[in-house]
């Protein structure tokens, strides 16, 4: 199969997009680009960071994609056969009229997008462009008839979705990267500075138990402001901190705290949480978890930094929750994210 001439542009754009942590964290975002019948687009599970040192992009015939949104299939059949699928994404990628199409999770936008309250100050900040909010849907099927409905009365280049993130679609992928961080630029909101983690005691609480610190020292920032803490206990801001690190985050109060933690989980037979802050200290997460957890973590702390304190939170109903604890297509992109060379 003939490849685009610019799919070495995509790559490159793709892997620097993926390895800015205030547009992508670990497996979240995708891109595309459509050449003739053929849209080439992310592998489910792959990494956007990975795009230049590995095959991340598959081929699917459009007409196909466009086919299987119309049965609700979420499987789409590559145009060459391989052993990855195509994005969770592919359908809302195939709807959109762009030759690029790029989704990303910045941390901006999403701090809008996660509020009930602020919409004319919103607008006014996107004013000039060709955009559109969405309310949010379940990724996947759900989302792109959702799309559908959208471009199938106007041109939009930029998707807000609530809740999740941002789609924007250009006709190079110089544009839909400059597009991407116009909008940021539009959306940039202050970070409110967090006290000091207690990095000695958090060490002390996880010795000996299943649980370590992050990587990433920002990542504790969520648990040290009181405000952050407050809006990311309450609960789930987007769908890919649901699938990594699971609904909201328990705080736990020192070595009891965790010793009630860890108790519980062994009693319900459930695994222990993927991760905890502890209060005034910082965040805390399993030995085990998959590398796509703790960028999660560190997103979390990214956008309700940039929440402010007038804000009114807008969550994921518990029904969303289990829809994307309970989805399959998740399944898969977790196992290939786990299993990251
Ligand atoms: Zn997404």
């Amino acid at each position: 199969m003939r490849e685009p001439t610019d799919l070495l542009q995509l790559r490159a754009m793709s892997a620097r997009v993926g390895r800015n942590m205030l547009l992508v964290q670990g497996a979240g975002g995708n891109s595309s680009i459509k050449q003739d019948d053929v849209l080439w687009v992310k592998a489910s599970g792959t990494w956007l960071a990975d795009a230049e040192e590995k095959d991340i992009f598959v081929p699917v015939l459009l007409t196909a994609a466009r086919a299987a949104l119309a049965r609700d299939d979420e499987r789409i059949p590559l145009a060459a056969p391989g052993s990855l699928r195509a994005s969770i994404e592919t359908s809302l990628h195939a709807l959109l009229p762009h030759r690029v199409v790029l989704h990303v999770h910045a941390v901006n936008t999403i701090a809008w997008a996660a509020r009930r309250d602020a919409r004319d100050d919103f607008a006014a900040r996107l004013d000039g462009l060709t955009w559109c909010h969405l309310d949010y849907f379940h990724p996947g099927l759900p989302l792109a008839r959702a799309v559908g409905a959208i471009v199938a009365r106007e041109r939009v280049d930029v998707l807000i979705l609530a809740n999740h993130g941002l789609v924007v679609g250009a006709e190079t992928c110089e544009k839909a990267e400059a597009l991407v961080h116009d909008v940021e630029k539009r959306l940039a909101l202050p970070v409110r500075a967090a006290p000091a983690a207690g990095q000695a005691a958090l060490k002390r609480l996880c010795a000996g138990t299943p649980y370590r610190l992050p990587g990433d020292p920002g990542c504790h920032d969520t648990a040290t402001d009181p405000f952050s803490r407050a809006v990311a206990t309450g609960g789930s801001l987007y769908p890919d901190h649901v699938v990594f690190l699971g609904p909201g985050l328990p705080t736990i109060d020192g070595a009891d705290g965790l010793a009630t933690l860890l108790a519980r989980a062994e009693a319900s037979g459930l695994p222990a949480p993927v991760a905890a802050l502890v209060p005034g200290s910082g965040a805390i997460i399993r030995d085990d978890a998959s590398p796509g957890a703790e960028p999660m973590l560190s997103c979390l702390a990214l956008v309700t930094s940039r929440l402010p304190l007038s804000a009114e939170i807008s969550y994921l109903s518990s029904q969303h929750e289990q829809m994307l604890l309970n989805w399959d297509a998740e399944r898969y992109r977790q196992q290939l994210t786990a299993s990251r060379q």
